[in-house]
């Protein structure tokens, strides 16, 4: 019996989780390790600088969960490390309400929470659905992680890489299909937002609009654009090869040179 544990950036009421954790109980033993408030854009958090608590608690749906203080990423150290008794055969991280796409995954706490797993040697992968409606239908989104979860525990995967997953807001009959893809280019419209405080000092917000992107085909945001479930594959390596040759021709040394 497979055992899979699972964690969520939006926290553990999210509706998103309880669709995965109902999707994946088909496929074995299920754990989760959610966080107790919403991590959204908390990137590859390492709690460091303050104690981390974690307690027996409850999804929405009645399933038991340990629901913790700490990030995505540091409810699945603090799984790996000790609290859950078992070593996982598959972490799943989502369904996060909104994509996650290109530079997204350096800012998502979802894909964290994936990558978390990879760095303790577990076979993961992170699922987003193109919506922030927490309204929204999971269940096309359950299914392609229920199944792709049954298809990585018999595939296996490559160390160092996960998947991440995109699934677009639209009935099943709308999705054209499946694509494996490449991170594409996402357009950011933040603006710094500033205000005054009661006391008359400055403070600030990161606002604007939601981002876009370049819905170039074989990426990413090209896949969701064109109503397809994107399936990207994820090296923790973020070595730029392709440049290794070029920056053999630049003069280092001068940088050592007195
Ligand atoms: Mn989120």
């Amino acid at each position: 019996m497979a055992l899979i544990l699972l964690t969520d950036d939006d926290g553990y009421q999210s509706p998103g989780l309880v669709a995965l954790y109902e999707a994946m109980t088909n496929l074995g033993d299920v754990a989760v390790f959610a966080p107790d408030h919403n991590w959204s854009a908390a990137g590859h958090t390492k709690t460091m600088h303050k104690p981390l608590r974690a307690w027996d608690g409850k999804l929405p749906n009645g399933a038991k969960a340990t629901i913790t203080t700490g990030a995505p990423s540091d409810c699945v150290a603090m799984a790996l490390l000790g609290l859950l008794p078992e070593r996982p055969d598959l972490v799943v991280s989502g369904i996060n309400l909104g994509a996650n796409l290109g530079s997204d995954l350096t800012y998502s706490g979802t894909v964290a929470g994936a990558m978390e797993a990879v760095i303790g040697g577990v076979t993961a992968f992170s699922i987003s659905i193109e919506t922030t409606d927490s309204e929204a239908d999971f269940s096309l989104a359950a299914t392609v992680a229920g199944r792709l979860g049954d298809l990585i525990l018999r595939m296996g995967m490559p160390p160092n890489t996960f998947l991440n997953v995109n699934v677009p807001n639209l009935p099943r009959q709308e999705v054209r299909g499946i694509q494996i893809t490449r991170l594409g280019r996402r357009i950011y419209r933040d603006v710094l937002v500033r205000r005054i405080d009661p006391k008359g000092r400055p403070y600030y917000w990161i606002g604007g609009d939601v981002p876009t992107g370049i819905p170039e085909d074989g990426t990413d945001i090209g896949a969701l654009a064109n109503g397809y479930i994107s399936v990207t594959p994820i090296r923790m390596d973020m070595t730029d090869y392709r440049f290794i040759e070029s920056l053999r021709d630049w003069p280092l040394s001068e940088v050592l040179e007195s």
